[in-house]
């Protein structure tokens, strides 16, 4: 089979390997559709350190049980993983705060996940409730979402909002928390420097799409008298994003750090400022299995609409391409499609 393998910073390989093995347990995936995430681009442009190379990445995925060896798991079973899997006995597993057990493997970071044709899921992590099936009426295009959307959830539950917010950045999470907030009757801002992707954020039905252009930031800051409520950063978060963060959050407002930062990257506030400022600064990673189990329902129930978010798919073998093409926010987002 192919597989794109994460071999070392800035180096990602496509690869003929034998389909997985199993021992008795486990299970073989027939990986259908994998998103590109933009923590896989990262690890490969060495901002992030929580990956093993060399291994498969891939951890947003969509496919059909193939073979199984495990007692609980029916061969054509459509399937996605919950990708964090953890001891499932220590005190943060029993808190639903899997991503801070001592003992993570990751799939698509430590151990082999889905940008190849199959994918082996271990014993342990079916045992431990990481195996996600779905009826066959969820369509691999929107089962791969189930895991951002996830992670997303998870931070709609920990953020504080009001009545406003600002989304930066109409990527897929971006426009993914736009479709959340609405939902919520929260009036939404989608800040979002690239034309076709402001172009999809209205589509969605935002209250405003804008540009990131001193007057287009002027004039959102005067139109929300001060500033918005709430900031949701799903961009990544460097100098700039931080920067445009603390300009649009209102005086009190809370802002979510949710994307990932370059390395090094450092926040630094004027202590005196902040304090009367007032701001509520927080920062919201991954998933739980909670929010992935409201992803599961809210999937099931069609509640969100991920047709324009999937806009590029790429067989394995043009797995380098497809990273390029997500690395220059092309399209919204980028999918590599198994045999
Ligand atoms: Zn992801
Ligand atoms: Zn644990």
């Amino acid at each position: 089979m192919k597989a794109a393998v994460f071999e070392q910073t800035g180096k990602l390989s496509v690869q003929d390997k034998p389909i997985p093995s199993l021992s008795l347990g486990d299970i073989l995936i027939k990986v259908d559709l994998c998103g590109v995430c933009a923590s896989d681009l990262a690890a490969l442009n060495g901002d992030v350190t929580d990956y093993s190379p060399p291994v498969v990445m891939g951890h947003e995925l969509a496919g059909v049980v193939a073979d199984s060896r495990h007692s609980d798991v029916k061969v054509g079973e459509r399937v996605t993983v919950n990708p964090m899997l953890s001891c499932g006995s220590c005190e943060y597993c029993h808190a639903d705060l899997d991503k801070y057990c001592e003992n993570i493997e990751g799939i698509g970071h430590d151990i082999d996940g889905g940008y190849a044709d199959y994918m082996r899921m271990p014993k342990h992590g079916i045992d431990t409730g990481k195996l996600i099936s779905v009826p066959q009426s969820i369509s691999a295009e929107d089962l791969l979402f189930l895991e951002p959307l996830g992670c997303c959830l998870n931070a709609m539950r920990e953020t504080i909002f009001d009545k406003s917010v600002a989304i930066l950045g109409a990527g897929p999470i971006g426009l993914l928390f736009a479709q959340l907030t609405k939902n919520n009757g929260l009036q939404t801002f989608m800040l979002e420097p690239i034309d076709h992707r402001r172009g999809a954020a209205e589509k969605m039905g935002v209250e405003a799409a804008i540009d990131i252009t001193e007057e287009c930031i002027a004039a959102l800051i005067e139109t929300t008298n001060g500033g918005v409520d709430t900031v949701i950063s799903a961009t990544t978060n460097n100098q700039r994003a931080i920067d445009l963060a603390f300009k649009v959050a209102r005086r009190g407002g809370c802002i979510n750090f949710f994307g990932l930062a370059p390395a090094g990257q450092e926040i630094r506030v004027n202590l005196e400022h902040f304090h009367y400022t007032g701001h509520k600064l927080m920062a919201s990673w991954a998933f739980s299995r909670w929010s992935l189990n409201e992803s599961r329902r809210l999937l099931l129930e069609k509640e969100l609409d991920f047709t324009l978010l999937l806009t590029d798919r790429y067989p394995i073998e043009q797995a380098v391409e497809a990273f390029k093409n997500a690395r220059n926010r092309r399209g919204v987002k980028s999918v590599l499609t198994g045999a």
